[in-house]
């Protein structure tokens, strides 16, 4: 159960609240984000739900029977929309793409993506600046004075920022230059990370884990949203399966189950779902008819070179045909 407070509660009214809590022997939990204050509930006894709904201080309550409860959409039946600023939002009927390199790689690489973006009238950048790579010897990201660079040129362009924060000491120094962090599918549920997510105020997209059920990242994104922060966002990116052929299975169900269970917004990664640069445009349309709220792919100016995900990666050409079909398949359904 849900219990939404109102604004200006008292002391008196919450002990009485609590009371009654504590009489159908429900534990409650205080939850405050940037929107609003609730208690989440959890019991088992059967009641009568008017009698707390009554209390003062009660401005709405909800059963929820599943585990998850502040991302369910048996509290909020309303899709929820996260404000980026700027005009730019997701969710809730507003659709945003997102395209970068895996990996940010300099000043050349930041110009020539946001001047494609810009092209394409694309308003969110990704790149990360910390890369979770399998092998120690691979290319582990430019750091910290490359995100300050790309934030320097995206404030001049109109462009967000979406990048990787790998471990919560890097939240300080990557706080002021990113829009939205995104929490990788190696992190997924890494609840110390998680918890240091729900005490900030900026956007976090959790991706799925490599072999994640949708239920685990729902509980991760209660985890978030518990901590006090309500803007979060889900990201299906591909499971692992036993087929060879391609990188990941994208899983195209997770879409819509996903917009069932929650009234968070889902965004589609077509380039690590599928791992196929010739595929990429098609499992981006198949998530757009599914769909999402949005999809996050990797471009770069010469894919081939990039230094990460080379082989996933699909041109400025591609990319630009692909936002453009997207637009049309969107038109299509309405
Ligand atoms: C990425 O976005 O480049 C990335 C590492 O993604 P994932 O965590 O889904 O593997
Ligand atoms: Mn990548």
């Amino acid at each position: 159960m849900i219990i939404q407070l109102e604004k200006e509660i008292g002391a008196d009214e919450l002990t009485g609240i609590e009371l009654k809590l504590n009489e159908i022997n429900f534990k409650s939990r205080r939850v405050t984000t940037q929107d609003a204050d609730y208690l989440v509930c959890i019991g088992k006894e059967d009641f009568d739900i008017r009698n707390i709904g009554n209390l003062k201080g009660v401005k709405d309550i909800h059963r929820v029977s599943d585990d998850y409860k502040l991302v369910s959409k048996k509290w909020r039946v309303q899709e929820s929309q996260i404000d980026l600023g700027d005009g730019v939002s997701i969710g809730n009927g507003a659709f945003q793409m997102m395209g970068g390199p895996c990996s940010i790689e300099g000043e050349e690489n930041i110009r020539q993506t946001v001047e494609q973006l810009a092209k394409s009238g694309v308003k969110i950048m990704r790149g990360g600046v910390y890369k979770p790579r399998s092998s120690p010897y691979s290319y582990r990201g430019i750091g910290i004075e490359g995100l300050k660079l790309w934030h320097a040129i995206c404030q001049e362009k109109g462009i967000k920022i979406i990048s990787e924060i790998m471990e919560e000491k890097k939240l300080e120094e990557m706080y002021p230059y990113v829009d939205i962090f995104q929490i990788g599918a190696r992190n997924s549920q890494n609840f110390n990370l998680l918890d240091a997510m729900g005490s900030i105020d900026k956007p976090v997209m959790i991706k799925r884990g490599m072999s994640g059920t949708l239920d685990e990242l729902l509980y991760s994104a209660e985890y978030v949203f518990s901590g006090g922060n309500e803007k979060v966002l889900l990201c299906e990116r591909g499971i692992r399966n036993y087929e060879k052929t391609y990188r990941n299975c994208f899983d195209i169900n997770a879409i819509p189950i996903l917009k069932e269970k929650t009234h968070l917004p889902v965004i589609a990664d077509p380039s690590h779902g599928i791992g196929l640069r010739r595929h990429v445009p098609q499992i981006a349309y198949a998530s757009a008819v599914a769909g999402a709220d949005g999809i996050i792919v990797e471009m770069h100016a010469c894919p081939q070179k990039a230094l990460t995900d080379a082989k996933q990666t699909i041109s400025f050409e591609a990319f630009e045909e692909m936002v453009k079909k997207v637009e049309l398949l969107r038109g299509v359904l309405g």
